[in-house]
């Protein structure tokens, strides 16, 4: 019982949803068995001391394109992509390639078990008029059924009465069910709108998938979860007014979850005007303010958002320089959601237990991973759970999330599955996973604009929340392209006003320099050549030869 630990993370900051404590973790045969203050004999311990260490994070909902389109992600990558940030479970489905029967998910069991580098669910997808195939894959072992309300990625819509008949049926199961909720007649009508007028700009983005076609959709899918008793998640919500209609059918019984994503807490509406297909996704971001991005980290910090996933779905470079209507929808942000609510954490929007509550804990329970009871000791729970190598989720295996010995320690960024190295850092150099490089054979289009920066500073050694020190912009190119640029800290302390890409600075005495030169091309132009020292003053510009 005393000697044969075979892993000790000793001495780091144990952080869960339900607080934080120094103490040190012992984990046997892939499983979590001791947590204590007092240090125990293991065949190999990690020093966390000055570090997080955090449950695994569980990325819900992840589009590896494998199979189908594995040039724009797959799971060797994908998960590689994972493991680097921490995350040890992802939940997979993909458009692509959709999984509508139960054995269609054994065959993609078959293909992605020696694919995949950490634990992993799959999900399938549900079809309008076809309820049963959508519960006899979740028999099967789905990790829910995906339902759309709009034909996007040439998936068919649900309208309202197939969402009841599907929840219906799912209820009988008691499965779960992710919605896509965009309405298909306001989306329809604005296409077509657009289309006539032979828009082609970036703006159509957010026309197009509207604000209130997010708004009806989650309505009416709130309002048949209600009805229904379904365990029902709405996917990607990308504003506060969806998490509120969520919370009035919650309040009246209906068993409801709102996820939202990363991109709805760092990048604004009129984004996709400038970059055109680099901000197409759907629903696309809302914000306009820096007030609406500070609004939705309060809703996440008060509980009003319950998961964030990434909603990973990464194109080629050349895939999203294809014309605005063509380019896929979505971005990348497996390797990145976590860098982004860890920098929020450092900045005191969320707390770290909101980070470990947000993509950890609570999608384990929405997707029942984990026991619905909550876990004890520091909130990890001792119970044992099944170890061995990375293999598929299932909610038969259940327990086995926060039980398994799924650990992050940040800083160090040593992440493990079931105790075994799921990815080691290495000194200079991207981490490895799996024992293989964690390297992806491409960077996704969207890294310059939305990951980019966390990259850069992660390398740097920083979070970037250290920019916060400094006062101003920065802004890094390569030949043309700029390569990073970030807005930090405050632009006027006295009224709250933070530093924009815009802000307008004062030179300073750098300033006389230009002022100087343009009086000099005018003297060389001879239009100053009389006049200079009646404008300059005698003492700021002397002759040659004059004291
Ligand atoms: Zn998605």
């Amino acid at each position: 019982m005393t000697s044969d630990f075979d892993l000790g993370v000793e001495g780091g900051l144990l952080v869960t949803s339900r607080g934080r404590r120094r103490a040190n973790i012992y984990v046997r045969d892939g499983t979590i068995a001791a947590i204590t203050n007092e240090r125990q004999p293991a065949r190999e311990v990690v020093s966390a001391v000055d570090l997080l260490v955090m449950p695994g994070m569980v990325d819900a909902h992840v589009h590896l394109m494998d199979p189908g389109a594995p040039e724009r992600e797959d799971f060797p990558t994908g998960t590689a992509a994972a493991a680097r940030a921490g995350v040890t479970s992802i939940v997979e489905h993909s458009h692509i390639t959709p999984v509508r029967t139960d054995d269609r998910l054994k065959e993609k069991i078959d293909y992605v078990g020696k694919r995949a580098r950490i634990d992993y669910a799959l999900a399938a997808h549900a079809w309008p008029g076809d309820v049963e195939a959508a519960v006899e894959v979740w028999r099967a072992g789905a990790a829910f059924v995906k339902a759309f309300t709009c034909r996007t990625h040439g998936i068919p819509a649900h309208d309202a009465a197939e969402l009841h008949r599907l929840f219906a049926g799912l209820e009988e199961v008691d499965g779960v069910c992710l919605v896509h909720c965009e309405d298909e007649s306001l989306t329809a009508e604005a296409e077509r709108v657009l289309h006539l007028a032979g828009r082609s700009d970036g703006a159509i983005v957010f026309e197009w998938r509207n604000r209130d076609a997010e708004l009806l959709a989650t309505s009416t899918t709130a309002l048949m979860a209600q009805r229904t008793g379904a365990r029902v998640v709405i996917a990607h919500a990308s504003n506060p007014e969806i998490a509120a209609i969520a919370h009035q059918h919650r309040s009246a019984g209906a068993r409801l979850w709102v996820e939202t994503c990363p991109q709805y807490f760092m990048l604004f509406e009129h984004e996709a005007i400038d970059w055109g297909a680099l901000r197409k996704f759907t629903p696309p971001a809302r914000a306009r303010t820096d007030a609406d991005l500070a609004q939705m980290w309060r809703c996440l910090a008060e509980g009003q958002f319950d998961i964030v996933s990434s909603d990973h779905a990464p194109s080629t470079i050349e895939q999203k320089q294809e014309s605005i209507w063509e380019a896929h929808f979505g971005l990348p942000g497996l390797d990145t959601t976590i860098c982004v609510l860890l920098d929020a954490a450092h900045r005191g929007l969320i707390s770290y237990e909101r980070v470990a509550e947000v993509y950890s804990e609570r999608p384990g329970e929405a997707l029942r991973f984990v026991p619905q009871q909550r876990p004890t000791r520091a909130g990890i729970g001792r119970r044992p759970g099944p170890g061995g190598s990375p293999g598929p989720l299932d909610r038969r295996r259940r327990g086995h999330h926060l039980q398994g010995g799924l650990v992050s320690v940040f800083g160090s960024r040593d992440a493990r599955s079931r105790g075994r190295h799921v990815l080691e850092r290495q000194p200079g150099g991207l981490g490895r996973a799996g024992g293989r490089r964690a390297g992806r054979r491409q960077v996704p289009a969207g890294c310059r604009s939305l990951a980019a920066p966390w990259q850069v500073m992660e390398r740097a050694g920083k979070p970037i929340g250290e920019l916060e020190k400094l006062n101003g912009v920065v802004l890094i190119m390569e030949g043309d392209s700029v390569t990073f640029q970030h807005a930090a800290g405050m632009a006027e302390r006295s009224s709250v006003m933070r530093c924009t890409q815009d802000t307008r600075f004062q030179l300073a005495s750098v300033s006389k320099q230009f002022t100087a030169a343009a009086i000099l091309m005018l003297v060389e132009r001879g239009v100053l050549s009389v006049a200079i020292r009646s404008i300059a003053g005698s003492r700021a510009v002397h002759q040659p030869g004059e004291r």
